[in-house]
């Protein structure tokens, strides 16, 4: 595998900056600098918006059904791919090259969904007062969106708000993450070669606050879609509400997962476990807070830490890692903090807890039981490998517990009574609740949060109204 210097792509064309500035890409696993990417400045940018909107009107105008045909055949070549994709994206994100080909394959897989569902974005047709009159909602493209994706997902956080956005008619500008960029690059790259029209897509890198300041307020962009951290989503949808641009926003969360007495144990803390060190944690659905009933407390923990001490943590290309790197020094710090921290208030550290090695972002899969509440972890998104497991007793209390916080993202439950899973699922304030399972990140299903988890949705039939706006044609006769 050889890392590529990763350029830009602007109106049809693969390119450096025209300042011929770079970033270095490193490998968080072994910290070498294996590449660089191009840093786009305002000229790069007034180049992309000047695409965008000529993109915008080409694009717009093949109809759903031929702008699917590119679309499945970008997911084809994306597929045909995978395996020269995957690679890229462990050397520049640190994830296992299984979870990288898994994430890669399931991209082409948004990409079809969202391509046959743009076929079905009817508009309606309103019943009228008098003979004669038509009366029409229509949906039409939201124009040219400027979309801000992070490093965790590298593929993934881009292929859904790409998809949906194509699917629409829209054109796009992508800001992919400078720290991962080369397998996004490798995404675009397939749109490109299917046969997309010059301009529809542009991706660009540089200085994110930079870009994002630019191409919010600039008047080609109509919509704003960004994933990322709560802070950074306020001050974007700050500057998206003060020039009119509609926003989608997938931020922080801090998943609560509420065990009662009554659940499958096993089962509880097999799904659990595998889903917390996915990613090495890195998630925004990442399984966090974990309340256990008093019955089955013990016997979790039990289990969960002795699936967590299995996990095998290394090298993203070793073949029998189970757990990579975390993909920036940033990560290590913050975790290292927390676990630290909760120590001091009383916690116990149920095994991890350290850095490994001193070369590489490398940490141990960790718990840390009986953490007080005000532990940093129990309110700051942790964003790494830490599962923070406490006791409760009544159902209020753990209801109570999981709606604390101003995060509303993903949620999970395990209980074997219909009753109380129909109560948990209502009672809890997330934007999705997953019961017995880790059903979560379809592209068929809805995918977003509420309160400071942001708004909006990036699966299902809601992600694609999010690239319409309606238009009401009243007709009658001449
Ligand atoms: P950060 O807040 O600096 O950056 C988060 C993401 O936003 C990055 O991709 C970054 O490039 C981008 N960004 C930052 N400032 C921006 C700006 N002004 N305009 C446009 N984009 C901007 O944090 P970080 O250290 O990179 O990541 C840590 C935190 O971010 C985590 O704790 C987590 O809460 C959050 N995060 C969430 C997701 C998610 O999937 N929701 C993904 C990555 C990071």
């Amino acid at each position: 595998m050889t890392y590529p210097n990763v350029e830009l792509h602007i109106d049809g064309k693969w390119r450096p900056s025209n300042s011929g500035k770079t970033i270095a890409v490193i490998n968080p696993a072994t910290e070498d600098k294996i590449g660089t990417v191009a840093h786009a400045e305002k000229a790069d940018l007034d180049e992309a918006l000047a695409a965008a909107e000529k993109g915008f009107k080409a694009w717009r105008a093949v109809a759903p059904f031929d702008r699917a045909k590119v679309m499945h055949k970008a997911a084809a070549l994306l597929r045909e791919r995978a395996d020269t994709i995957a690679p890229l994206m462990v050397a520049e994100q640190g994830k296992t090259l299984i979870e990288a080909k898994g994430e890669t394959l399931a991209a082409a897989d948004v990409i079809e969904w969202f391509a046959e569902e743009g076929k079905r974005s009817y508009g309606r047709v309103i019943p009228a007062r008098g003979p004669g009159i038509y009366q029409l909602a229509v949906k039409e493209p939201v124009g040219p969106v400027a979309a801000f994706t992070p490093w965790n997902f590298p593929i993934n956080q881009v292929v859904r708000k790409l998809s949906a956005a194509l699917a629409a008619g829209c054109s796009i500008i992508v800001k992919a993450p400078e720290e991962t960029p080369a397998s996004p690059a490798e995404l675009i790259r397939a749109f490109v070669d299917a046969g997309l029209p010059a301009g529809t897509v542009n991706l660009v890198y540089g200085v994110p606050s930079e870009i994002s300041e630019y191409l919010i307020p600039h008047p080609t962009i109509r919509k704003i879609s960004f994933t990322g951290s709560t802070n950074v989503g306020k001050q974007l949808s700050a500057l998206a509400g003060l020039h009119m641009k509609r926003a989608t926003m997938e931020l922080g969360g801090h998943a609560p997962v509420i065990v009662f007495n009554d659940a499958d144990v096993d089962a509880a803390a097999k799904i659990m476990s595998a889903a917390k060190y996915r990613n090495a944690g890195q998630v925004c659905i990442s399984p966090t807070r974990f309340m256990v009933q008093d019955g089955v407390y013990d016997k979790f923990i039990e289990q969960f830490v002795a699936n967590t001490k299995k996990v095998k943590v290394g090298n993203g290309m070793d073949k029998e890692s189970r757990m990579g790197s975390l993909a920036n020094p940033r990560r290590v710090d913050a975790i290292e903090k927390m676990v630290q921290d909760a120590v001091s208030k009383g916690a116990k550290v149920a095994t991890g807890g350290n850095r490994i090695g001193n070369k590489g972002f490398f940490f141990e899969p960790t718990v840390v039981t009986d953490v007080p509440k005000d532990a940093r972890a129990m309110s700051e998104e942790p964003f790494g490998p830490l599962a923070l497991i406490s006791p409760f007793s009544k159902f209020d209390e753990a209801a109570e517990e999981a709606n604390r916080l101003p995060f509303g993202l993903a949620s999970y439950a395990f209980t074997s009574s219909t009753k109380t899973a129909t109560a948990i699922g209502s009672a809890i304030e997330a934007g999705m609740v997953s019961i017995n399972s880790f059903g979560l990140a379809l592209p068929e299903t809805p995918f977003g949060g509420v309160k400071d988890s942001g708004h909006g949705s990036e699966g299902g039939t809601e992600a694609m109204e999010a690239y319409f706006n309606t238009k009401f044609i009243t007709q009658t006769g001449v």
